[in-house]
């Protein structure tokens, strides 16, 4: 006997399918509500348009989707994804230099984002107790009489707007994307805001998909081209099912990647080495190219609100979205939905856990938060509450970068933290400023931090 009887989830997006597998383990019934229609195949939806670009599954998230979900890595490689270690087979270049490979053990899943999210899809919706009701919208949520606890969620159906039924449940997580209407309604229901933190970036995206072959990129399988201000241009490719490669190119601050041809090879030629490019000005485009804006970084603080409704909680890009360019949304909803599967095993009482519950997310969210908006602000264009010693720790870390060059124990902290395995803190210990101060004696007077190549300029073909 189950503790909980219902429980809604409203999307069924990443974070929508992960918090109703978790749930299923606790409650007699979850339904998820999701606003697109959804179909029984890889797609992207037009309430989660980001899904045509590039989507790395890091190393913290890869390892929370399998434990949720025993086999799954089996079956995404077998329908063409791949596994891979990102320090061994990554080639990663930023800062004038190309990073030292190593084997870091850590493993990141490539793949599109629509195959990877049906393989996890699919395997909610054959829960026995797990219902995916699409297309459908939450409306607005039901709370008792003095609004202090939500008892459930109205639903419409999408085809014809008319008004379908009310849904009652003990507790109800949202799970709706950026544009969450939880705070209209927490605000509506008397409770104020919840804080938000925005850091403005500009991002833009531009994609495209290419056919792959075996040869075009011999001993790795991802390059990553990242920008190093004030450059604003990086790009990245990535194998993906279907052998496909995905090429996004990014930029920020007004800096856009052409949607055209002829511009985006250009964009790409441009940049400070010739890898991607000589892939790509090879091999045959599979669709046009897409792009995507990406304004502003947004941070919802509910832990911070002094009073919240029970039978709420609010998790994935609902809570927090970064600079995409840092591969993390995905990770840190897997880790919050993760923190919530131990808050049920340890309260089980689901509808009062809320203030634990934020408590926890927000310190999982302080992580990507700090290393994107951190880095975010290596360019003085960018806008918002800077985090206190950013500039300190950006100077060192990029100088860390050029230490990366050589350093593959370095490589491998860097590695950690950027998969949100190692907390950014770790960076600063004893062993890595020795490090840092035992490349610079070796290196004599060529440590300078610069965004043009000074090291071998290609790396691998
Ligand atoms: C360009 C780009 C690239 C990215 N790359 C990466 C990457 O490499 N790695 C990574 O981990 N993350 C990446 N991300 C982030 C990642 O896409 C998100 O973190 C991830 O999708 C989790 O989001 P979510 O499920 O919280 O929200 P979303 O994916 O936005 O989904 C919200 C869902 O809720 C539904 N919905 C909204 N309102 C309602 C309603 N009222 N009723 C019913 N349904 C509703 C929507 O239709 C949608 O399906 C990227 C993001 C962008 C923008």
């Amino acid at each position: 006997m189950k503790m909980n009887q219902h429980a809604v989830v409203i999307g069924g997006s990443m974070a929508g399918l992960l918090t109703a597998r978790v749930l299923s383990d606790h409650f007699a019934q979850v339904t998820i509500i999701e606003r697109d229609p959804v179909q029984d195949q890889p797609e992207s939806r037009k309430g989660q348009p980001q899904t045509r670009h590039l989507h790395a599954l890091l190393s913290s998230g890869f390892e929370i989707v399998s434990r949720l979900f025993p086999g799954i890595e089996e079956d995404l490689v077998a329908g063409g994804a791949m596994v891979s270690d990102p320090g061994a087979e990554m080639c990663y270049f930023q800062f004038g230099g190309w990073k030292k490979p190593f084997d870091s053990g850590m493993r990141e899943c490539l793949s599109s984002r629509p195959y990877l999210e049906w393989q996890v899809r699919r395997r909610v919706v054959a829960l026995p107790n797990v219902r995916l009701l699409a297309p459908r919208e939450v409306k607005t949520l039901l709370t008792n009489e003095d609004d202090s606890r939500v008892v459930g969620a109205e639903i419409v159906y999408r085809a014809d707007g008319r008004h379908e039924e009310s849904l009652v449940a003990d507790l109800v997580v949202d799970c709706a994307g950026r544009g969450s209407a939880t705070p209209k309604w927490l605000d509506e229901w008397g409770y104020g805001r919840a804080p938000e933190s925005r850091v403005k970036i500009n991002f833009a995206y531009s994609t495209r998909i290419y056919r792959r072959k075996a040869t075009d990129l011999p001993n790795a399988k991802t390059i990553m081209i990242a920008p190093t201000p004030p450059a604003k241009s990086g790009t990245f490719i990535f194998p993906i099912e279907g052998d496909r490669w995905i090429v996004t190119s990014g930029g920020m601050h007004g800096v856009e990647p052409p949607t055209d041809e002829a511009g985006f090879l250009e964009y790409i030629r441009n940049l400070p080495v010739p890898d991607i490019y000589n892939i790509i000005s090879r091999a045959e485009p599979l669709s046009d190219i897409v792009p995507h804006k990406f304004p502003f970084s947004l941070r919802r603080h509910y832990e911070k609100m002094k009073r919240f409704p029970a039978g709420l909680l609010v998790l994935g890009d609902a809570a927090a979205s970064f600079n995409p360019i840092y591969g993390q949304g995905m990770s840190a909803a897997a880790m919050q939905a993760a923190a919530l599967q131990k808050l049920l095993q340890e309260q089980g009482n689901a509808p009062t856990l809320y203030r634990r519950y934020f408590k926890q997310a927000a310190k999982i969210v302080d992580m990507p938060w700090q290393i994107a908006v951190g880095e975010d602000f290596r360019w003085a264009e960018t806008e918002g509450p800077k985090p206190p010693g950013t500039d300190l720790l950006n100077r060192y870390t990029a100088y860390l970068n050029r230490v990366m060059e050589d350093d593959a124990v370095v490589g491998e902290q860097f590695l950690r933290v950027v998969h949100l395995v190692a907390a950014p803190s770790s960076l600063m210990s004893p062993r890595m400023l020795w490090r840092a101060w035992r490349w610079q004696r070796q290196q004599g007077k060529d440590t300078a931090v610069t965004s043009q190549p000074v090291t071998k300029p290609v790396r691998q073909n």
